[in-house]
């Protein structure tokens, strides 16, 4: 049986496992998904503990994803990223390598989420608010499917440098942020406004328009009033599952080498959210 799971402290209430389960149950792989709390101190020691066990994938989450690029040989998005959210240990199982390798698959999240909807992003005008962890992956997988990427952040000098390590980015702050929905063809939300406080959206719904599309990173709760005034305006609007079921559906299919079963795994996910 192989072990796969999720390293991060707090874990809480993960939905990462009935994810990962259903999918290993639909197409009979004998594995289990598990969650590790290790201390915050010692991520490098956590993967190398994997490691000796002979752990077969980790998935990681705050606040291990900067930390752990230095435990593992890391692939150039997550390398460009700063932060992996994904570990694959077949290498070091082979005998192929003596660090298992690190991925990002948040960013890959953010694009298969899109081309799910039918959304190109190639030419696309985007505009991400949130510079944070989301804001990053949003930001640099937006640019990589070659759309022309802003950065919009309440602090304005995190956008900046965002978008400095960001080919063709620019960044700033919210105070022009209707403007540039007006032109925009793509709107991700990544910050955390619309989760504590439901009435909250960090977008003026007058700037919403039908040629949008939004995807809001926030997934509790599901439906954010961001995506209501979105799909009112007769933008597309995409929740946060879709993002957080695709990141996983990419860590499953590097770790397996396999086809996901995504239908599966995005009726697991649903169920727990609900
Ligand atoms: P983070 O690194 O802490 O960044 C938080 C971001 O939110 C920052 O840009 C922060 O701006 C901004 N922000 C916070 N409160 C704000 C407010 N009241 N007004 C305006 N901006 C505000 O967090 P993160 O890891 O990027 O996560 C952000 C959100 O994405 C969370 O809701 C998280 O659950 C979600 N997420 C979803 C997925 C998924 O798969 N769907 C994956 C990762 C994260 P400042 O820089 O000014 O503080």
């Amino acid at each position: 049986m192989d072990v796969y799971g999720l390293i991060g402290n707090p874990v809480g209430h993960s939905l990462s496992p009935p994810m990962h389960e259903a999918a290993y149950e639909t197409l009979g792989i004998d594995a289990r998904y598990v969650t590790f709390e290790p201390d915050t101190d010692a991520p490098a020691a956590a993967i190398d503990g994997a490691t000796a066990l002979g752990v077969a994938g980790l998935n990681v989450t705050i606040p291990f994803k900067q930390a752990v690029l230095d435990a593992v040989d890391a692939d150039p998005v997550a390398e460009r990223i700063g932060a992996v959210n994904t570990v694959d240990f077949a290498p070091v199982r082979a005998g192929e390598a003596d660090r298992p390798r690190g991925y990002n698959t948040d960013a890959a999240g953010v694009k298969r989420a899109f081309s799910h909807h039918d959304v190109a992003l190639g030419g696309a005008e985007a505009v991400v608010v949130g510079a944070g962890g989301a804001g990053r992956a949003a930001a640099f997988a937006l640019a990589d499917a070659g759309a022309a990427v802003h950065v919009a952040n309440r602090t304005a000098e995190r956008a900046v440098s965002l978008a400095a390590d960001v080919p063709g980015a620019t960044g700033g702050g919210l105070d022009d942020l209707g403007e540039r929905i007006g032109e925009a063809d793509v709107l991700v939300n990544a910050t955390s406004v619309g989760m504590e406080d439901p009435d909250a959206t960090p977008v003026p719904a007058e700037r919403l328009h039908g040629d949008l599309a939004v995807l809001d990173a926030v997934y509790t709760p599901i439906e954010t009033r961001l995506l209501r005034e979105a799909a009112d305006a007769g933008a597309t609007a995409i929740d946060g599952a879709w993002m957080l079921l695709f990141q996983g559906v990419e860590a499953f299919e590097i770790w397996t080498g396999r086809k996901a079963p995504v239908e599966a795994m995005n009726a697991a996910l649903r169920a727990e959210l609900e």
